[in-house]
């Protein structure tokens, strides 16, 4: 997962960011890996307003992951 963003995360972000880049997430499957971009895409929306902006850019140019399907 590719998402690097000018803010300053909380604990909670850092322990999302780092069970999205553990070993255990890299083997999960595709639908696991997908409820953790997307609880911590919603953490990012309710939490950190600041780079919702950012997250949504990043969601154009990469609208083919599942991980940054926001439209669901
Ligand atoms: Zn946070």
């Amino acid at each position: 997962m590719k998402l690097f963003l000018n803010f300053d995360p909380c604990i909670e972000c850092k322990e999302m960011m780092t069970e999205l880049s553990s070993e255990e997430m890299l083997f999960a499957d595709d639908e696991i890996r997908a409820d953790v971009s997307a609880k911590f895409l919603r953490h990012l929306t309710y939490n950190h307003n600041e780079v919702v902006k950012a997250v949504m850019s990043e969601v154009k140019s990469q609208q083919r992951s599942p991980e940054f399907d926001l439209y669901k």
